[in-house]
Order: structure tokens, then sequence, then C-alpha cells
């Protein structure tokens, strides 16, 4: 990869680019922003960046270094991660060991630390040693969407590169034309997910997206106040759906309000639909209704039945 494959982020981008050109990317870094935005490609970009042995533009994206990078073989890149469980203390004693030693056919050794809020206190404790005097020639960026959750210890010892998601017109531009997404589609999934490509790209083949008209026809538009196919979803399948509502109600609501660009509606392709709801509901309703499925939201993380939640949501939605 290069860095005019990676889209958007110009900002990050070039303080990454200063950094290595003026040689003092080393350390540790933080690059922290919402899930689904590129920041551990960018990681590994800078990590080919710091290692081409190309004499023209680097990373170059062909030498036998970048072609290691991207496929995970190159022996100075490491790469911590635990799926959902916490980074323990013997991940971290890996590193320790590793870092010491001088890169083997690199230039610099690179950690990226996946999800690093997974990381338990000892292994924390175990990383802030390292952090206080990181061996030169070796670079730990710790990727976050929880920087919060990561010590303060530990954040303290990084430089934080915060990123920002995409603007959604530019994600779909992306869609349409990188991934052949159809207009309407692209525009839904860049707005839907405020511009967070990895997330886009992974709602544009799921069901509940295929299916996301049929489920408003069915629930939203039909008055009818109890589906018996959102009677039957699991709590995840819920989540999207309402996730779903609180969209199409949040267009409505904006619509009623007037003087809205079209390009900002989420459900674009449904804007006759979200128009006669504009009409047939007050903004007192709507903040009603807006309400209700938010806190339907957070009654999917308590233990609350989930068909007394579709229950007061469609109480809501046909007395009014
Ligand atoms: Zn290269």
């Amino acid at each position: 990869m290069r860095f005019n494959d990676i889209l958007g982020h110009e900002k990050e981008l070039g303080l990454i680019n200063n950094y290595i050109e003026g040689g003092f990317f080393s350390g540790g870094y933080v690059f922290s922003g919402p899930e689904g935005i590129g920041k551990k490609e960018i990681a590994l970009i800078a990590a080919e960046k710091l290692n081409c042995v190309s004499d023209g533009i680097r990373p170059c994206g062909l030498c036998g270094s970048c072609i290691k990078i991207e496929k995970g073989q190159h022996p100075d890149l490491h790469f911590i991660e635990s799926g959902s469980s916490q980074i323990k203390i013997e991940d971290i004693r890996s590193l320790q060991r590793e870092i010491n030693f001088r890169p083997y056919e690199g230039v610099v050794k690179v950690f990226i630390i996946n999800d690093a809020h997974k990381l338990n206190p000892e292994a924390a404790n175990s990383l802030l040693k390292v952090l206080e005097e990181p061996p030169a020639g070796s670079l730990i960026i710790l990727v976050t969407h929880k920087p919060s959750s990561i010590f303060k210890t530990v954040l303290s010892r990084c430089k934080t590169i915060r990123f920002s998601p995409l603007r959604p017109i530019l994600l779909k531009e992306v869609l349409m034309e990188r991934y052949s997404v159809d207009g309407e589609l692209a525009h839904f999934l860049a707005s839907y997910s405020e511009g967070r490509l990895g997330l886009a790209l992974r709602l544009k083949d799921s069901a509940a997206i295929r299916e996301k008209n049929k489920v408003l026809d069915s629930f939203i538009l039909s008055g009818k106040p109890l589906d018996r196919s959102l009677a039957a979803l699991s709590k995840d399948g819920l989540r999207s759906f309402l996730n779903m509502a609180a969209s199409w109600f949040r267009d409505v609501y904006i619509l009623k309000a007037g003087a809205v660009p079209e390009e900002s509606l989420i459900h674009l392709d449904r804007r006759d639909d979200l128009s006669e709801l504009a009409r047939r509901f007050s903004f007192r309703q709507l903040d009603g209704i807006i309400n209700t499925v938010s806190e339907s939201l957070s009654y999917l993380d308590g233990n609350i039945n989930t068909k007394l939640i579709l229950h007061n949501l469609g109480a809501q939605l046909w007395t009014v």
C-alpha cells in the first residue's frame, strides 16, 4: 500500500509523514478514533514506510519489505491482539523480549497493539516499563476506539494521534467507485455508518441492511403493532432494528424541521414515506418516539424482555 491508497485522513497522514521524515517516529503512539475508520491500516502503512527499501516514494508497496508487511510476514512487525478477551501480561512479555533485539532485516521494529483498551492491569504495567525507555529503532502503536479505558500512565508516555471518520459524501464516492455499490445504497451506507468505511463494508453484506426496507414497511409503516418476525429477533437483531428505527425517525424529525439539504437524509431512497410521517406526527410525538427508541436501546443492555420493548414501542407508534 501507499499513502495515496488510504482514503481521507489527510491531516493524520500528513502528521505521521512529517514525524517519519523528521526521524522521530519512535517510542509509543496511540492511534485513537471511532471503530472501522482505518486506524490499523494506517499503523501498517507507517510500518511499511519506516522499513521500505525503495529509492523513490516510500512506502512503495512493491519492495520485499512492503510486501512482507502487507502479508503480515515481516519478522520486524509484531501484531498483538486478543480477540474478545483481555490482552495479558504474557503478550507484553514477548514484546519486552523482542523489542530489545535489533531489527532482523528492517530498520525499525514495529509493534501494533490492536484494541489496546483491552490491556489488563498487569499487561499495562509491564508495557509502561517498556514505554519509559523504549529501545532505539523501535515503535509501539496502540490502536484503540476507547482511549479513556487505557491507563493514564500508559497514555501519558505516548503521543496521541486522533483520527476522524470520513465525510459521508466522500465515503459514498468510495463505495461507488471502489466497491461498485449503487448510488442509493452507497448514500445510505455512508450516512448510516457516519463515515466509517469498515462499518459500511460490514453492513453492505448484512441481512439487516438488505432487508431494511422490508423491515421499515412491515413494522414502522404498516400500522401493525407487533410484527411476528420482529418478535422472533435475537437481541442483536433487535438492536440493529432499533438503530435503524432511530435513524429513520431522526430523518422524519429533520425533514419536518425543514430547510435541510436532501443529502443529509440517511434514508433518502424513502423520501416520500418520510415526508408523509413528517406530516402525520407533531414534534412532540416525534420527541416521544425518539425517546422510546433510545430508551429501548438502553434497556436492551439490561435484562428486559425484548417482547416488552417492542410492545412499548408499538404502543407509542400507533396510539399517537
Ligand atoms: Zn517498499
